[in-house]
Parts: structure tokens; C-alpha cells; sequence
């Protein structure tokens, strides 16, 4: 097994970024440079603002590029949480943004040109549990007569139709969601970033953010391991990586770590057995795994099977774990060579809820818990244009933000080892 090398990376390259110094001013810094800074940083070079995007390593290092490429309606939460946390109305705006938002990947796709393999091939939830199982019954009825969205219950002695596995309950299809290639997404959005006339800067790591003014105009001074920029607005959209340079948003995030292994490139034959639809696949646990097939026929196998963020020793450990997950799912699987291993940092708040907004004159969009290729995408979109004075409406951006409870966490999260069992006992009692 090559271990710590992510697969979608060998089917793409990251375009070049800005050459030369960074500029003493723009209009908009973007800290970070995924899909949430990269989609800000296209939408508002098109408006004509200047924007720089500083990124403290290579573009799309973080998550953007080592995530499972699922496309997701709805959000982490389920929709009666949602319902009895904010309100119907509320939720309704939140549940069309989950909508709204894949169209919009798609759109940008389409209109960028960017080859990444999207395609609405939908997804299957399956039931883990026969109680998981009879709660899907409510739950579809509920976003079919709330949020006017239809899915499709599979009953278990029809999902043979769905899926080559025999250990679950039964499923819940919804053919709205895509599938990505997320690192020719994300080099593709980059590149269109650069062509509509954004600066990219790699190995540009924000260290120092002060209120400053200059000719004038007040802004951020923004200090980084390459120098100084001034800009009038800040966007920080560094998701589970956020740091010590923005400590109040630091410490309202969990980094938690999620893991992929990938096979070598299966039979058709094979691949169909295991995934006839070709659809995103996750099961209904806490401690969920999600998988599908890759567009070269591997099956990419991913988890929360070490809760600490990336390092060698959680990648090795989660592809033992993993492996050893896939095979219970898929037994045909047995003798198959796993080519790949990888991991990267989700970004939990305590809510489990996305956020995007300003606070101290600061905007930010984050928080998106292992469901954020759409909406990040969507998030970045929508705050280039407030920073362009268009009216919009963030549902994510009018409910509370929480931080940790007694103010007991300064970013390290020492907790993760108690959260890690509670779910563990969560999923074997609920
Ligand atoms: C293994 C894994 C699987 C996932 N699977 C899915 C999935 O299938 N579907 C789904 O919807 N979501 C999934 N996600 C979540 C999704 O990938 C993320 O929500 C999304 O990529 C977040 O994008 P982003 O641009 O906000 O952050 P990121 O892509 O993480 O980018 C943040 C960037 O900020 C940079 N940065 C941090 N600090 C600084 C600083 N001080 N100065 C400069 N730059 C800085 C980092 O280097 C990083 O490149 C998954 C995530 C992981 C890790």
C-alpha cells in the first residue's frame, strides 16, 4: 500500500500560481485557497475587485483536495434536528441552500469548463440498523411535505439494486446529489480564480491580522511569511486548518481527522456488482464510513476511523481500520490491493452547523463537518457578493455561533479521545 499518497492528486495538476512578490494592497485578502476562498476569489475578480488569496501552502492543499468528491443535498444535521433547533422557516432556507448550492457547482463547472467528472449520479443512504431503517420512512415524508424535495425509500430485499453489499437494512435515494473528482475540482476552480484576473499566492501563510487604515480607507493589515498586504476586506476560508492567526474563529472549531483508502482499479464486472447506480454511498452511523466508485472503477473507502487530524501514524492506523471496514462491507473485496491512503482535517463547530458572516469586521465561512464541497462552494459565492453590496440572504449567517461550553477549549482539542468513545457507544446503543 502506498501510504499518505491521495489518488484523486495523481489525476490532476494544480495550475501555477501568481508569480512574484504579493502586492502592498488589494481590494479583498482570502485566506486560504479551497473551494470556500477560491470560489470568493472568482466571484469577486468577475465583479472586478482586486483580490489576493494567500495561502500558507500550495493551492488546494487542504481538505478541498482530499475529500470523498460527494455532492450532498441537505446538511450533517437531519432536517427534523434542523426543524426543532431554527424553526421551519429557517430550515427551509437552509435546505434550499443545500439545493441551490450543487447547481451552482454545476453551473460553475459547466461554465468554467472544468473536466472533473461531476455527475448527478445521486446518492444511497443505507440503514446500519433496522431502527435506522424504520426512521427513514419520517425523515423522507417530512423533506417531501416541509421542503417539497422528494426521495426514494429502498426497501432491503430491493437493494440488491443498489448495492452489492448484504449487511444492511435498507436505503434512502436521493438522485439530486453528485459525484466529483474534487482535486480536478479544485484546480479547476483555481484556474478560473487566475483567469477572471485573481492573484493566488502559495506558501504565503497568514501569521498577523490588525485592524489598520491607509490613504484613508480602513482595512486589515495582514502580516504573512511573505510579506505585508493591506486590503479593506478579509475573508478567512481555512475551514479544519484554521490557526492561531484568526484565534477567535480557532476557537470555535473542532479539527477532527477523516480518512480515505482507495483499491487498484476493479473489473467493470466487479465494480458493477458493487455499486450498480454508481451512486455516493454512506451508511446511517455516527462513526459513518462513506464510498464509491472512482471514475477509473477503484473503490475509495473513507471514515472518521482516527478521530486526531492527518499525521504518518493516524493514516497508517485508519487504513488498517478502513480496510478492514471495507471488507465487512464488500467481502468480495477481500484479496483486492489497496493502492491508496490519505487523510485530511474536517472542520466540527459545536453546533455541527456551517457559519458565515463578519465578526470584528472580519468575514468567515466555516464549519462545514465533512459536508462542505457544495456549500462551501455556495458560502464563497455568497459573501463575495455582500462584499460587493449585493443583498443576500446567509441563513448560516442570522444563528448563534456557539463556542465551546464554559469558554473550555483554546483550539487543542484535548476532548477528541472522549467524543471519539461517546460516538462509539452512541452507535452500538441508538
Ligand atoms: C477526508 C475528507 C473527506 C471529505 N469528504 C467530503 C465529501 O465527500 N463531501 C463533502 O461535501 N465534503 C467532504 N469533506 C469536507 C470538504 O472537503 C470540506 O468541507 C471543504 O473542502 C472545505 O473547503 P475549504 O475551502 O473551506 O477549506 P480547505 O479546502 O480545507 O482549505 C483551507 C486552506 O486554508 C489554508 N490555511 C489555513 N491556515 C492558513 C493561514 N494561516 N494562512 C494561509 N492559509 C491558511 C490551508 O492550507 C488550506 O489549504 C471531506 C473532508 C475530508 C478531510
Amino acid at each position: 500500500m502506498t501510504m499518505e499518497s491521495n489518488f484523486w492528486l495523481t489525476t490532476t495538476s494544480m495550475p501555477t500560481a501568481s508569480p512574484g512578490d504579493l502586492p502592498s494592497h488589494v481590494d479583498v485578502i482570502i485566506v486560504g485557497a479551497g473551494f470556500t476562498g477560491l470560489s470568493a476569489a472568482h466571484a469577486l475578480a468577475k465583479r472586478g475587485t482586486t483580490v489576493a488569496v494567500l495561502e500558507a501552502n500550495t493551492i488546494g492543499w487542504g481538505a478541498s483536495s482530499r475529500n470523498g468528491g460527494m455532492v450532498l443535498t441537505g446538511l450533517k444535521l437531519s432536517a427534523e434536528t434542523l426543524a426543532k433547533r431554527y424553526g421551519l422557516d429557517l430550515t427551509r432556507r437552509m435546505y434550499a441552500t443545500s439545493l441551490e448550492s450543487i447547481d451552482l457547482v454545476e453551473q460553475l463547472v459547466r461554465e468554467e469548463n472544468i473536466d472533473c467528472s461531476f455527475s448527478r449520479c445521486g446518492h444511497l443512504e443505507v440503514a446500519c440498523k433496522q431502527s435506522h431503517f424504520d426512521a427513514y420512512a419520517r425523515s423522507v415524508e417530512v423533506i417531501a411535505r416541509e421542503f417539497n424535495h422528494q426521495l426514494r425509500i429502498i426497501p432491503q430485499n430491493q437493494l440488491g439494486g443498489e448495492i452489492g453489499s448484504g449487511i444492511y437494512f435498507g436505503g434512502i435515494v436521493d438522485e439530486t446529489s453528485a459525484g466529483v473528482n474534487p482535486a480536478q475540482y479544485v484546480s479547476g476552480l483555481a484556474s478560473a480564480a487566475l483567469r477572471a484576473g485573481a492573484c493566488v499566492y502559495e506558501n504565503a501563510r497568514v501569521q498577523n491580522i490588525q485592524r489598520s487604515s491607509q490613504n484613508g480607507s480602513a482595512g486589515f493589515s495582514v502580516l504573512t511569511s511573505r510579506g505585508s498586504v493591506f486590503a479593506q476586506n478579509l475573508l478567512v476560508a481555512t475551514s479544519g486548518y484554521t490557526s492561531a492567526a484568526t484565534p477567535a474563529l480557532q476557537k470555535k472549531i473542532i479539527p477532527i481527522g477523516s480518512f480515505i483508502i482507495a483499491t487498484e482499479p476493479l473489473a467493470p464486472d466487479l465494480a458493477r456488482e458493487l455499486s450498480p447506480r454508481n451512486r455516493m454511498i454512506f451508511d446511517s452511523k455516527h462513526y459513518l464510513h462513506y464510498y464509491r466508485l472512482t471514475p477509473d472503477n477503484r473503490m475509495l473507502f473513507g471514515g472518521r476511523a482516527a478521530f486526531f487530524p492527518e499525521t504518518k501514524n493516524t493514516i497508517h492506523r485508519s487504513a488498517e481500520i478502513l480496510r478492514r471496514d471495507l471488507i465487512e462491507v464488500y467481502p468480495q473485496l477481500r484479496d483486492t490491493k489497496i493502492e491508496h491512503a490519505w487523510g485530511g482535517t474536517l472542520d466540527f463547530c459545536f453546533d455541527t452547523m456551517p457559519h458565515a458572516g463578519q465578526a470584528q469586521g472580519i468575514y468567515y465561512a466555516l464549519g462545514y463537518a465533512g459536508h462542505g464541497v457544495a456549500i462551501a462552494t455556495y458560502l464563497g459565492t455568497k459573501l463575495a457578493e455582500v462584499m460587493s453590496g449585493v443583498k443576500t440572504d446567509i441563513p448560516y449567517a442570522v444563528i448563534p455561533f456557539p463556542g465551546a461550553p464554559f469558554g473550555l477549549y483554546n483550539g487543542k482539542p484535548w476532548f477528541l479521545p472522549i467524543a471519539g468513545a461517546y460516538y462509539k457507544v452512541l452507535d452500538w446503543v441508538s
